[in-house]
């Protein structure tokens, strides 16, 4: 991997352009990903060739924009190992696969249900559940966190009862890079009975995941972090979960027949994709998973561990330099903070040099205030990233600790 990163990022054209005159090195993966050009291709060749709008045109154009985004459909479902493609809801991104099983379960649940989240989740797995509970009277119980960034999984074990409806964990925190025991806890809620929503959105790009050897009740991921584009992603779920689920909204394409006394709902995976979907987008989100795939979601994750390792022990060496999240299991994700230094002053500085971090709460307020800080700085990596890059960062903090301490 490490010899074919040179070619890898010929494939990545925003990676050769200067920001404010030095090279940039982009270390801002887990918020969004950079596009390969064979995908940034199957979206202008879309609006260059067959742009219509799909599913019942009688026209060949219609027809080639139909199959073009039934087949990249299939690549998402044979990606994550889904039984059956309809199982897979294209949506707009994560955010927006989480409100439709949120919205479903408003009629699904009574006063006096329980749902378990964990305390690392991003604010697009926290809300929706929440407003959920004004709905409903069910009541959201957090599964907490321990100092290292991981769950405390006896207390899940605790939280657990045969109230427990729902259970919502993010794979991989976006904001310290958990890995989350996703196994265990699927086996354990299901043992009392409880469905397991698992946000994907932040281990995609690095874990290859089998729904259906998982047992994953719904899992939800979005393509801009995968090196897809935004505005799409899915919604995965089980064929008799999605069936028993209402629709989240209304209108074209969701429907079998309309009148004004009655409508009859389409079947999976129509009920949930009402109106003019983003086709390119998902046909791009297939072309992206098919590109990441020619690499090797093995390969990337091995790659991406070592730049962990390296850029963890660089990073250590800098005196008065906190790490936040030290699970055993992590992906490429380092949130730290540099003594009393304002992660947004550190962030602008490294930024003058051309690097890109995130700084702030990352969604995840929660996970700051068991930390008792305001935000941090977040490094995260990917397979297009190289150790020179993670030098470049390492001298940056450096040079911004000796400006601003
Ligand atoms: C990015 C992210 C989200 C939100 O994804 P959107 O594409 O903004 O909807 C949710 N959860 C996690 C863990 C994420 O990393």
């Amino acid at each position: 991997m490490k010899e074919r990163v040179a070619e890898i990022r010929a494939d990545f054209p925003i990676l050769s352009r200067e920001v404010n005159g030095s090279p940039l090195v982009y270390l801002d993966n887990a918020a969004t990903s950079q596009t390969p050009q064979a995908v940034i291709d199957v979206i202008a060749d879309y609006y260059s060739r067959y742009n219509a709008n799909i599913h019942r045109g009688v026209h060949a154009l219609s027809q080639e924009a139909t199959d073009a985004y039934e087949k990249a459909r299939k690549t998402i479902q044979a990606h994550f190992s889904a039984a059956h493609a309809h199982e897979v809801i294209l949506t707009s991104g994560t955010t927006h696969s989480i409100n439709i099983v949120a919205s479903g379960y408003s009629t699904l649940l009574k006063a006096g249900d329980e749902l378990l989240i964990s305390a690392l989740e991003h604010h697009s797995n926290i809300v929706p559940w929440q407003m959920l509970c004004q709905k409903t009277g069910a009541q959201l119980k957090v599964i907490p966190m321990l100092p290292d960034g991981t769950l405390d999984m006896e207390a899940f074990a605790h939280l657990l009862s045969e109230r427990t409806q729902l259970v919502f964990v993010n794979q991989v925190s976006n904001a310290l890079g958990t890995v989350n025991p996703i196994p265990t806890i699927i086996a354990q809620a299901h043992a009392v009975g409880a469905k397991v929503l698992v946000d994907g959105a932040q281990a995609a790009p690095h874990i290859a995941t089998d729904v259906q050897v998982l047992d994953i009740d719904y899992y939800v991921t979005s393509a801009h972090k995968l090196c897809g584009p935004t505005g799409v992603g899915m919604l995965y779920g089980k064929t008799e979960l999605l069936r028993a689920l209402p629709p989240y909204q209304g209108g074209g394409e969701m429907i079998a027949t309309v009148t004004f006394e009655k409508t009859i709902y389409a079947d999976l995976p129509h009920k949930f994709e009402a109106g003019t979907p983003n086709i390119a987008g998902g046909i791009a989100f297939g072309a992206a998973l098919d590109y990441m795939n020619g690499i090797g979601l093995e390969a990337i994750a091995a790659y991406e561990q070592e730049l962990l390792q390296y850029a963890t022990e660089q990073l250590k060496g800098i005196e008065g330099l906190r790490i936040f999240g030290e699970a055993p299991e992590k992906t490429a994700v380092i949130s730290f903070l540099v003594g009393a230094i304002h992660p947004y002053d550190m962030g602008s500085i490294l930024d003058k040099m051309g690097i890109a971090v995130r700084t702030g709460h990352h969604c995840a307020q929660p996970i700051m205030d068991f930390f008792q800080i305001p935000g941090t700085i977040r490094a995260s990596f990917s397979f297009y990233n190289t150790f020179e890059e993670v030098d470049r960062l390492v001298a940056g903090v450096k040079k911004a600790q000796m400006m601003l301490e």
